[in-house]
């Protein structure tokens, strides 16, 4: 820390991304990106928007905004588009947490979350996941204080059901819940359609992980139109132009190509159950996840030695020193290949071990 460092932030720990190494020999299976590139169609416009780049962005996201409200059948004023949806996430707290209303999120969830609060000097209070890992929706009723769940949560992958979400919203009218959709596309279902009924809804969502553009960093959320304006006071007043030409090219291509997307979805779905069938019969734990990842925990080591011992063969997933979940690992979906890898690695490590 230079001897410049503002104290407010002496505390602050910042989030610490899944490792992104630099060569490429790695089966990497740790950020939930997608396995498939983005569609040829998304390639080709982000390629002719670079021959456009001496110009700035639209701030508005004019057409960009207008295909994603399209798409979700809702008006463009019920929609901003941003940076990765970690920047969306980034305004709401900013934009309806404060000293006297803060935060609170599941003890099991994004640790982004508790960053932005901590960021923004907001308070936040976590919720125990319920002993099997599920969002008991009553924790939520009436909290007094805004509320934000992914929905599937994270790293857990476990949904709630559309009613469950309807009762938390209803319950709490007087704050701001978020769901956070970032995984929903694997096969949870959205509560865009409620914007209409709450006030104080926001959904987020992003094209990182369902639609091959974790690179290109584009996110939104959908609300009211006065929650929007909100959030777009403080975009205009943070970065205007934060979503750059060639990401909004490609990300307008991206929804057009509804057939890429929805075949890319169906083959993560079918890999996900057959590596949830081929770690259950090699003696994993298998959270029943509707995302692109598995939360599983083996019956021989720690969260650590596993992770360690996949890494040694060249197969990189994610665990946290986090209490509850130190014996659990973050498998993303790849292709099938890639997770036949995984599971050759996984019976090398059995035989090993003499199992
Ligand atoms: C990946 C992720 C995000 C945000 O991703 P962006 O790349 O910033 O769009 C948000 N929430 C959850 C739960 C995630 O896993």
């Amino acid at each position: 820390m230079s001897r410049f460092f503002v104290s407010r932030f002496d505390d602050l720990t910042p989030y610490t991304p899944g490792e992104q190494p630099r060569d490429q020999v790695f089966v990497k299976l740790n950020t939930n990106e997608s396995p498939f590139p983005p569609s040829p169609e998304v390639v080709k416009a982000a390629s002719d928007a670079a021959a456009t780049l001496r110009l700035y962005s639209d701030p508005d996201s004019t057409d960009l905004t207008q295909a994603v409200a399209g798409y979700f059948g809702v008006r463009p004023e019920e929609v901003l588009m941003t940076n990765g949806s970690d920047e969306i996430l980034n305004f709401a707290f900013m934009a309806f947490g404060d000293a006297a209303c803060g935060f609170v999120f599941p003890d099991i969830t994004y640790g982004f979350y508790e960053v932005i609060a901590d960021l923004n000097g907001i308070p936040y209070r976590k919720i125990p996941l319920d002993e099997d890992f599920t969002i008991r929706a009553e924790d939520y009723f009436g909290v007094g204080c805004n509320i934000v769940i992914p929905n599937p949560n994270a790293p857990t992958g476990i949904p709630l059901a559309i009613p469950q979400i309807r009762s938390i919203v209803e319950s709490n009218r007087d704050h701001i819940v978020i769901i956070d959709e970032a995984y929903v596309d694997f096969g949870g279902e959205s509560c865009i359609p409620l914007i209409r009924e709450y006030d104080n809804l926001l959904v987020t969502q992003t094209f990182s992980k369902s639609r091959s553009l974790a690179g290109g960093r584009l996110g939104f959320g959908i609300g009211n139109p006065d929650l929007i304006r909100d959030l777009n006071t403080l975009k205009y007043s943070c970065n205007p132009y934060n979503v750059n030409r060639m990401t909004s090219a490609a990300g307008i291509a991206a929804i057009q190509d509804d057939v890429y997307f929805r075949k890319n979805i169906a083959e993560i779905q079918r890999v996900r159950e057959y590596t949830r069938g081929q770690l259950e019969q090699r003696g994993f734990t298998v959270l029943p996840s509707v995302s692109n990842f598995l939360f599983v925990r083996s019956n021989f080591g720690t969260a650590e030695d596993l992770y360690g011992a996949l890494r040694e063969l060249g197969v990189l997933i994610r665990y946290w020193k986090t209490p509850r979940i130190q014996d659990w690992c973050r498998i993303t979906i790849g292709t099938r290949a890639q997770m036949d890898t995984l599971l050759n690695a996984v019976d090398t490590i059995r035989k090993e071990r003499g199992l």
